[in-house]
């Protein structure tokens, strides 16, 4: 029997929707988006204005893969012509002795920087304050600076995958419950809350905090956190020109806690969010009210390092992290169901979200990707996640 689907992709949030658009630019294959809510809904982790894409990261691995996301984008830009990354620079600062045992090693971020020749220049208080003024900071802190950071804005990029896909001619379908998963002779079957029953050579998982369900009738479960996190807007009390896009990087503060920030981009002020900042809730418990102690952090740390922003918020929007206990992400197929593949991005994924779409193309349909080496560390048989209590390592 001909099956239905060549690639069926679970979730249409920013790695599916990307995994739509690179699988349909493959000639005449048959793709299938299916999304269980209305296609941008906001009960995920993809819709919004602004994430941080940078290539500072910890690991070589990941400054590779950075570097491949960031050339990946811009295929895409020249494809649809719609701009999705806004380079403003990005400040990865902090204290020079992070608090112990948690706090981030910014010479982890110049060291892999280094090693795969990425330029960045280290910045002392002084220099922060003056390229800066709104910072507050004092000798105990120090920073990096590269110049290729910026935003990558999802109200954009996912609607331009989606978009691109359709004009490719991939299917995408909303209010499409995926409730049954089985491999069956090579091909996987796909049931959905319709009582439809499809077939397909290959389906992708990009189902985030809802992953596990997913998963659960291939009795595979990972240890995944979900988290509720959120994001708040300001309206400045000093110049506002100080936080435009021109004059104001994307930063990220480098302890624990870890916040990050963003110039005033999609709405008239900047941005700010606490890195796994929120309680551990499911897609069912969470809610979209603000919670008042994780602003508390945020409205303290403002009040010390970002004064001009330490005013009540205009806008808090929340959303889901989805973590591994290692914070690494998993692209993987599903041990023993080799037509199921699985990307989860672990809630650091937007900035990479085009090039794991890239990916999984690569993988479904030449059987391999450019980016094997990459993908080592994101294998889904990994120890730690066949722990069942792993200890949870969040902040990298
Ligand atoms: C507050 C916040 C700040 C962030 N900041 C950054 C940042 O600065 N830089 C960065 O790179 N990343 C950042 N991230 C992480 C990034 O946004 C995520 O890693 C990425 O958006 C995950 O995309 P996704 O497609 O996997 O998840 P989602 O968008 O959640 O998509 C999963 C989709 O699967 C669907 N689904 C689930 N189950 C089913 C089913 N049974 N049938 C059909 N559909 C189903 C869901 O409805 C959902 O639409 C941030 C995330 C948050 C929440």
């Amino acid at each position: 029997m001909r099956r239905d689907w060549d690639a069926v992709v679970v979730g249409l949030g920013a790695l599916g929707s990307a995994a739509c658009y690179w699988l349909s630019r493959r000639t005449g294959l048959r793709v299938l988006g299916l999304e269980q809510f209305e296609i941008g809904h906001a009960n995920g982790a993809s819709e919004d204005v602004s994430r941080i894409i940078r290539l500072s990261y910890h690991r070589r691995d990941y400054v590779r893969l950075a570097r491949r996301a960031r050339d990946t984008w811009a295929e895409v830009e020249r494809e649809s012509g719609t701009q999705v990354v806004f380079r403003t620079g990005g400040l990865d600062v902090g204290p020079r002795e992070p608090t112990a045992g948690v706090g981030i090693d910014i010479g982890d971020y110049a060291r892999a920087m280094a090693a795969e020749g990425v330029p960045y220049e280290a910045l002392d208080a002084a220099e922060i304050m003056r390229r800066w003024p709104a910072w507050r900071l004092d000798d105990r802190h120090h920073g990096l600076f590269q110049a290729d950071a910026g935003i990558a804005d999802p109200s954009r990029g996912n609607a331009t995958h989606r978009g691109l896909a359709a004009a490719q001619g991939a299917m995408l379908r909303g209010r499409a419950p995926v409730t049954g998963l089985a491999s069956e002779g090579g091909e996987v079957a796909v049931s959905l809350a319709t009582g439809e029953r499809l077939t397909a050579g290959h389906v992708i998982v990009a189902a985030d905090a809802w992953t596990n369900d997913v998963l659960a009738p291939l009795d595979v479960r990972l240890p995944l956190t979900v988290t509720q996190e959120q994001v708040s807007w300001f309206r400045p009390r000093v110049d506002p020109a100080l936080f435009a896009t021109q004059r104001f990087p994307v930063w990220i503060w480098m302890d624990e806690p870890s916040f990050y920030g963003f110039p005033a981009h999609g709405h008239p002020g900047p941005k700010i969010g606490q890195d796994v900042g929120g309680r551990e809730v499911t897609p069912a418990t969470r809610t979209f009210l603000r919670d008042e102690a994780a602003h508390a952090r945020v409205a303290a740390f403002l009040c010390e390092h970002l004064p001009g922003m330490a005013v009540e918020p205009f806008l808090t929007k929340t959303c889901l992290y989805t973590l591994t206990p290692d914070r690494d992400f998993v692209v993987d197929a599903v041990p023993g169901h080799p037509g199921v593949h699985v990307v989860l991005g672990s809630a650091h994924a937007y900035k990479f979200a085009s090039v794991l779409g890239r990916i999984m193309a690569e993988i479904v349909v030449d059987g391999g990707t450019p980016s094997a080496l990459e993908l080592e560390a994101f294998r889904i048989d990994r120890p730690i996640l066949r722990e069942a209590s792993p200890s949870r390592t969040f902040i990298v």
